[in-house]
């Protein structure tokens, strides 16, 4: 009868709401009776964002007495409210939108002529996140974890091996939590650059889901892949975007030849791209914006548009949280930690946007906490390494990458074989008539250990599980060559860029 309540529905499924009524047509979980007040919990968890509310999730299958305190009136942080799902639901329209204005070469006419509803676009993406922030809570209740809603400050090292949350409510009450361990789960903040104040038509990723309309213009400030996901976003849906990035390539943590590819597709697109451009000034004008830029040439440029978004990155919020007050180390803002997430205060551990040394992804901060749960109810738990962690960027085309770029690996001394292969050349990206991009795999001379595959083209975001899995197995070239991919799919580029490491591909 309770067979389906061991599966744990992923909130972002689109199954998850069946699923969440089956399990309560049979039997609702009821809300936990724990009274924080009297109680010491095994762990605490501030911030309910995905590294909290999984940490908090995993902890409670583990049998661990869980809280998770968090300051907003709704679970999932940054990725649920702000982050990756809206902006995936957004994206999904802007996909839409270019394959129907394609829907001709496809053979299919008679549609007229779209029109787009922004508002119905918005509210299409209001209601996956009310749906997601539902399956949370739902999520918690399942799982007997006490959500006590505030914000969370330590108030000091452990006494007696019991940490103490000191909780304020939004009108003001104090309260207290008491945990012996305690899980540090913050997230971080848009950041923005000297001087330029977010407000009006100038946007961070906050106020860029909730404008009312598609911007004729769009000025995006850094190409990370928030800037570039909005780029493409906003490309499809007709404005004239201009992305400025200060270092010379765009997507500059991914590799070099990634970089090429994209910047070649975005200006294939129609999208402007100046690298080498510092942003000087960002003014408020009466209808937009006028950014100020020195060019890589050195020339001061002037430009106007409707709209301007700063995407330079992110700081974490580990300010106001009383670290002061432990042994917690930190590193320019962000917190230090050991592969299983324990920061330098026993008992204290740190998941998600804030740790050192991890990107900022929700994937990352849902493992981290996983393995710290783990590590706390004295179960199995893998490091998390920074080389395993995929980055997903999905503007069009998609990218996926994990492990070393080629110059890194460079750099560390291995001696490489590298193998490309073009979806050109992929019978499926035919069928799907998305012939950009490449896989690359960056391999050891020596020992064909696979160090790092980096994709670009379509579903590169999902075609990079089989990578991270291959680099987290450890798997040779050798091996994945013989490994049998089905026909016809994308994932045989991978079959095929394994091979092309020994200049031995079938479809090139
Ligand atoms: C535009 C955009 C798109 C993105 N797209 C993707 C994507 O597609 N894929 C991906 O993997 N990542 C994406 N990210 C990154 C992802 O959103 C973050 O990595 C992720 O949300 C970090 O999770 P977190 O739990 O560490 O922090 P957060 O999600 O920031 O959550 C922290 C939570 O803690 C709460 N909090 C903070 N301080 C306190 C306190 N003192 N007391 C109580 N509560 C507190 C906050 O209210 C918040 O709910 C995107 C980010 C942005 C900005």
């Amino acid at each position: 009868m309770f067979g389906r309540e061991f599966t744990r529905p992923n909130p972002h499924s689109p199954d998850h709401e069946t699923e969440q009524q089956t399990v309560a047509d049979t039997k609702a979980p009821a809300a936990p009776a724990t009274n924080p007040q009297d109680t010491i919990f095994d762990v605490a968890i501030i911030g309910g964002g995905p590294a909290g509310y999984t940490a908090a999730i995993r902890a409670g299958e583990y049998g661990l007495k869980t809280a998770l305190i968090e300051m907003e009136q709704k679970l999932g942080g940054t990725c649920l409210h702000w982050g990756c799902i809206p902006t995936k639901s957004i994206l999904h329209n802007a996909e839409l939108w270019d394959e129907i204005k394609h829907a001709k070469d496809m053979g299919i006419e008679g549609l007229g002529t779209p029109t787009l509803n922004w508002p119905a676009v918005l509210q299409r993406k209001n209601d996956v996140i009310t749906k997601h922030v539902k399956g949370l809570d739902y999520l918690m209740r399942k799982n007997k974890i006490t959500v006590v809603p505030g914000y969370g400050k330590l108030t000091g090292s452990a006494k007696n091996g019991v940490h103490s949350v000191s909780v304020t409510t939004a009108d003001n009450k104090t309260s207290e939590v008491r945990a012996k361990n305690i899980f540090l789960a913050t997230g971080s903040d848009a950041r923005t650059l000297p001087g330029v104040e977010i407000g009006g038509n100038i946007l961070s990723n906050i106020e860029i889901l909730n404008i009312d309309g598609v911007p004729k213009s769009l000025v995006v400030i850094g190409s990370g892949a928030v800037g570039v996901e909005f780029a493409s976003i906003f490309k499809s849906f007709g404005s004239e975007v201009t992305i400025l990035e200060y270092l010379p390539r765009i997507v500059p943590a991914e590799d070099e030849d990634v970089s090429k590819e994209l910047a070649r597709n975005f200006k294939k697109r129609g999208i402007n791209i100046e690298t080498g451009a510092k942003v000087e000034k960002v003014e408020k004008t009466k209808s937009g914006v006028k950014v100020t830029y020195t060019s890589s040439a050195g020339k001061e440029v002037v430009i106007e548009a409707d709209k301007c978004l700063v995407a330079v990155g992110r700081a974490p919020r580990t300010g106001a949280i009383g670290l002061d007050k432990t042994k917690v180390k930190l590193d320019r803002g962000f917190i230090q930690t050991d592969e299983y997430m324990l920061t330098a205060e026993p008992g204290i551990y740190a998941i998600g946007d804030i740790v050192a040394g991890l990107p900022q992804l929700a994937h990352s901060g849902a493992m981290c906490g996983m393995v710290a749960a783990a590590r706390v109810a004295g179960k199995y738990a893998r490091p998390v390494r920074r080389d395993r962690v995929p980055g997903c960027t999905y503007c069009d085309p998609q990218i996926g990458s994990v492990g070393l770029t080629e110059a890194a690996a460079r750099e560390k001394g291995y001696q490489l074989k590298v193998g490309k292969f073009p979806f050109s050349a992929n019978s499926k990206a035919s069928i799907l008539g998305q012939h950009e991009g490449f896989v690359k795999v960056v391999a050891d001379a020596k020992y064909g250990e696979i160090l790092g595959v980096h994709i670009i083209g379509p579903q590169a975001t999902e075609l990079i599980s089989e990578a991270v899995t291959a680099l987290t197995l450890e798997a040779t070239i050798e091996e994945m060559m013989f490994t049998i991919h089905a026909h016809p799919t994308l994932s045989e580029s991978l079959l095929d860029g394994f091979s092309m490491t020994e200049g031995m591909a079938i479809n090139i």
